[in-house]
Parts: structure tokens; sequence; C-alpha cells
């Protein structure tokens, strides 16, 4: 199916691959790199926003717990970095040391290798839709722990289906409204900015570009993985059709074209 030409997907946490180069940077044996890799990935992102459409999309190339594209660059202004996962993590998502020391000059290496290229690729592509289309909408697709981890900021347990996030100046509120409800009437249960708030935007477009949409969508992942061993549920496939029924639905009733 063909996704609107003003739509591009940003997966940036699906991967869970760790280059052979970077593995001697993580203090864990591999058993426990497994089990954080685990914990920390949004496992089948990718496939479950993006499998049954020909579309614009731009994914994480490595694992977050390599680089974290969905960070600020510099932990001065990353709120995550307090607990040791600014771009570039240093612990794990129970606060054990994750990472070795890193001297600027290596952090440096690692974002110009994993970071800076993958946002000149958002920020590329949503430049040639702009130009196409006039407007873009980026989806920012995610998923989250059934249970809150050790280092989340919200630690309230009752976590909806669905969390969907928002920019004051980047999110039509009509699309906010859309998107709960189409996923409400799919039969999910859904929260604003809960349990995490906020979506991508190009740091070239922040706060200037209204034609610069985004917004997040966040799936529970114990409704398609097996948060224990990281494998699929059986209705997998059943689940990634109707999230993109939803939003396929959503896109044709705001005539995102
Ligand atoms: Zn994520």
């Amino acid at each position: 199916m063909k996704v609107s030409k003003q739509v591009v997907f940003h997966i940036p946490h699906s991967s869970h691959s760790i280059p052979k180069k970077m593995r001697s940077q993580f203090l864990l044996t591999d058993e426990e790199l497994e089990n954080e890799l685990i914990k920390m990935t949004d496992r089948y992102t990718e496939e479950l926003f993006t499998s049954g459409f020909t579309c614009t999309k731009v994914c994480a190339k490595v694992s977050r717990l390599v680089v974290d594209v969905e960070r600020f660059t510099e932990d001065a202004e990353e709120p995550m970095s307090k607990v040791g996962m600014g771009a570039v993590y240093t612990k794990t998502s129970d606060q054990r040391v994750l990472r070795g020391i890193i001297s600027a000059r290596e952090r440096q290496k690692l974002l110009k290798e994993y970071f800076f290229p993958h946002h000149h690729q958002l920020n590329k592509k949503v430049i040639q839709v702009i130009r196409k289309s006039n407007k873009v909408l980026i989806i920012d697709g995610h998923s989250f722990s059934s249970i809150p981890l050790l280092y989340e900021p919200n630690k309230n347990v009752n976590r909806p289906d669905i969390c969907i996030g928002t920019d004051s100046f980047h999110t039509p509120v009509s699309f906010t409204i859309a998107f709960v409800n189409a996923f409400r009437e799919a039969g999910f249960s859904v929260k604003i900015n809960e349990p995490y708030s906020g979506t991508i935007v190009p740091l070239e477009h922040y706060q200037k570009n209204p034609h610069v949409r985004s917004i997040m969508i966040e799936v529970n992942r114990k409704l398609y993985m097996n948060e224990n061993n990281g494998e699929k549920l059986p209705e997998f496939d059943a689940f990634a059709e109707k999230i993109q029924g939803v939003i396929l639905k959503v896109l044709e009733t705001n005539k995102v074209e």
C-alpha cells in the first residue's frame, strides 16, 4: 500500500545491531548485553509501523546502546544524561555501568559515524518532501516496556496501550485528536504524552517551520512481543495490520495526501 507522499516515518530504536568493533566498549557479558538489548530496543518497530507500506522512512542503523539518535548531542541539554542515557549511554536500564570511560574524542567519533549521518538523512528527506508537497508529516515510531524500567522518569505502572507524543508547535491538535480517536475506536487505551512526551523535529526546522508536522506513536510492547525473550507474539502480523490501518485511516480523514 502506498502511503501519502507527505509522510516520513522515523524509526530510531528498532535496530539491535552492535557493530563488532564497538563490542569492547560495553562492560557486560554477552548474556547481560542480550538482556539489555531486549529491554531497551523498540524491537520490530520498523516492521510494525511500515511493513505493509510503500513509504519514505529513516531508520537508525545501529542500536541505541551504540548511539541514541533521539537525544540531544550535548549532555547539558539532554535531561536523560542525568541517568547516564544521553546520546552515548554510560549506564544500563537498571543503572549499572554499561560502558568504560569514553573520551571526548571517542564520543565525537561515535556521533560522527552514527548520529550526524542519521539526522542528515532525516533532514534531507524532510526537505525533499516539503519541496514536492509543501508540507511534511513525520511519524516517529517507538515502543515501550509494559513495566516502567528503573531509568525511566515516569514510574506510573498504569501504562496505556498507545502513547501519542506531541509538540506544541509541530503537532496540529487535529492530528492528535484524530490519532487518539482512531486508536480508541480500534480498541486500544490511549494517553497523550504519557509515559513519553514529545516527537522528533529536525533542529533546522524546530519551532520555525509550521509546515514540518510531527507526531510520535509509542506502542506498549506487551501487545506484540514477549518482553522476556524478545520474540514476536503469534498475533504480531494481525497487530501490525491494525496499527497500520489506524495510520492510514487518520491520513485519509485528515487529507494528508
Ligand atoms: Zn524509542
